[in-house]
């Protein structure tokens, strides 16, 4: 932590111009993020929660600066650092020799470049401590709620009780809609606006693994390699692989990138499809021993997660909703920015209420300040897809020039427009942005009223001038009058 810089003060002590009543729907990361922060600046806050019991699921996810930044002004951060693994470097690899193409340092240079951490999370973990700290600033979760529809007027929400089958109506000042990348209201706000909301496959998906510990006890590499706090990626044709400890070094992370089955069903149960342990095997045999060792102790049940694009949507507000988090701009994980920006999200909307509580007006600043970047980072994670999936040839070769060309500079001095991750430029967008700073200054923006400008000299001169013309012609009428007709 000895690389968080931060000017607080901007932040601290910021209230709700006006308390209001908050209903969230999910308890992701995007809905507890909100929840926290719309509670700790003193909202009356309610989740509600489809699923019964909010279980630590998913995988390592990435904590970049504009996400830890956010965590440290919620409070959360330390606790967040003690589950987070800091890693030390990417090592950017051939997918069948192992070769290294090159290096890039992660910790501490990019902390001490943008100001707050960066490392890799379990999302059970997070949002663990999302959830208890939500709670403790006194936001209610209600689990077993599912969101079935919002009235046609966007402004009551019909809620099934998954315990006893019974559906009730609840209402808020404000509902924020984090329930995912398939949800319920964002399909209701398309459909009301004539617009279409439909995925378009992108042809890949991923297995994601997670080996414990216990299970490569007796394999000296494989343990070498989870003991070192360095993130492998290997690029290879028609798929990458992304890799890196976890939990203490105590869980390797994988996630395995390969051409989706041309059956596959879409975007339905994105994150809990069973994949074949059987292909998995037959697409990575060609590539690295490391790669297939790893692979001989994942589980006989995998999981394979298709991925898809989305259009970005007309608006994310209806009336007194507005979507956050995959419910708006969902991503695919190669610029590793989703729970991210569903973050900056949050913070947006807790520092718009901090700074008025007009409903419409603090949801078109949330609107303004993060649609546009959302959808851009979104648009940049589909570019790098491409970059990294290079089948052996020209392209291929010209990629893996480049980067072993950038020789021994920092992560800072690579430019690479084709893969936005490693992009110096990308990450400066990315990485840097204070989105409550931001919000602050459109606030400011929005209520600037214009100083009264000093009066222009031409105008004192044609003040002037006019009054003398008009002496003249009052002198010119007098004559008239009395001329000979
Ligand atoms: C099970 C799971 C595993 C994941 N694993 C990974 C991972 O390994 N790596 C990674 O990078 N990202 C993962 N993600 C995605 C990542 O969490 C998100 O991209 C990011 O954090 C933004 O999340 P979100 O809160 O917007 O949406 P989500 O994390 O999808 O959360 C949405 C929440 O809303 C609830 N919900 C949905 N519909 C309703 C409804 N109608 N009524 C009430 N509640 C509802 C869901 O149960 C869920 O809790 C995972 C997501 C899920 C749900």
């Amino acid at each position: 932590m000895e690389t968080l810089r931060d000017d607080g003060d901007l932040f601290t002590g910021r209230m709700a111009v006006r308390p209001l009543n908050v209903i969230i729907i999910g308890a992701g990361i995007a809905g507890l993020t909100a929840g926290l922060a719309l509670a700790k600046t003193g909202h009356s806050v309610t989740i509600l929660e489809s699923v019964s019991r909010i279980a630590e699921i998913g995988a390592g996810i990435q904590l970049a600066p504009n996400a830890s930044r956010i965590l440290h002004r919620l409070g959360v951060l330390d606790e967040v650092m003690k589950e987070t693994s800091v890693l030390s470097r990417v090592s950017i690899r051939r997918y069948d020799s192992d070769e290294e193409l090159n290096s890039a340092p992660l910790m501490p240079s990019i902390g001490d470049r943008y100001g707050a951490p960066m490392g890799v999370i379990h999302r059970g973990d997070l949002q663990r401590i999302l959830l208890n700290a939500a709670k403790k600033s006194g936001c209610q979760v209600i689990t077993s709620q599912t969101v079935m529809a919002a009235d046609p007027s966007f402004s009551r929400l019909q809620v099934r009780d998954n315990k006893t089958g019974t559906t009730s109506w609840f209402l808020g000042d404000v509902v924020l809609a984090a329930d995912g990348i398939q949800s319920t209201l964002r399909k209701q706000m398309v459909l009301a606006r004539g617009h279409k909301d439909q995925p378009t496959p992108t042809g890949d998906a991923a297995y994601r693994l997670l080996i414990p510990r216990e299970r490569i006890q007796h394999d000296a590499m494989l343990l070498k390699i989870l003991d070192q706090d360095v993130a492998m990626r290997y690029m290879g044709p028609g798929g990458h692989i992304m890799a890196y400890p976890i939990m203490r070094n105590t869980v390797y992370n994988i996630v395995l990138l390969h051409p989706a089955k041309t059956t596959a069903k879409g975007a339905d149960n994105a994150w809990t499809t069973k994949g074949s342990r059987k292909e998995m095997m037959a697409f990575y045999s060609s590539w690295s021993p490391a790669i297939k060792a790893w692979l001989e102790y994942a589980d006989e049940e995998i999981l394979e997660w298709t991925l898809n694009t989305y259009p970005p949507l007309p608006s994310w507000v209806q009336g007194n909703v507005a979507l956050i988090g995959d419910a708006c701009h969902p991503m695919l994980p190669y610029v590793a920015q989703g729970a991210a920006n569903a973050m900056e999200d949050a913070a947006v909307l807790m520092t718009a209420f901090t700074c008025t509580a007009d409903v419409p007006l603090a949801l078109r600043m949330y609107e303004a300040v993060r649609k546009e970047r959302a959808e851009k980072i979104a648009a940049s994670a589909a570019a790098t897809g491409k970059s990294l999936h290079l089948h052996d040839g020209p392209e291929q070769q010209k990629r893996d020039e480049a980067i072993r060309n950038a020789g021994t500079k920092s992560l800072e001095k690579i430019d690479d427009r084709d893969d936005k991750w490693r992009d110096a430029s990308w990450q400066d967008y990315m990485w840097r942005v204070d989105v409550m700073r931001e919000t602050v200054e459109k606030w400011e923006e929005l209520t600037a009223v214009p100083e009264k400008q000093p009066t222009p000299r031409y105008k004192m001169l044609s003040g002037y001038s006019s009054t003398l013309l008009s002496r003249i012609l009052r002198a010119i009428r007098g004559l008239l009058w009395w001329w000979p007709s």
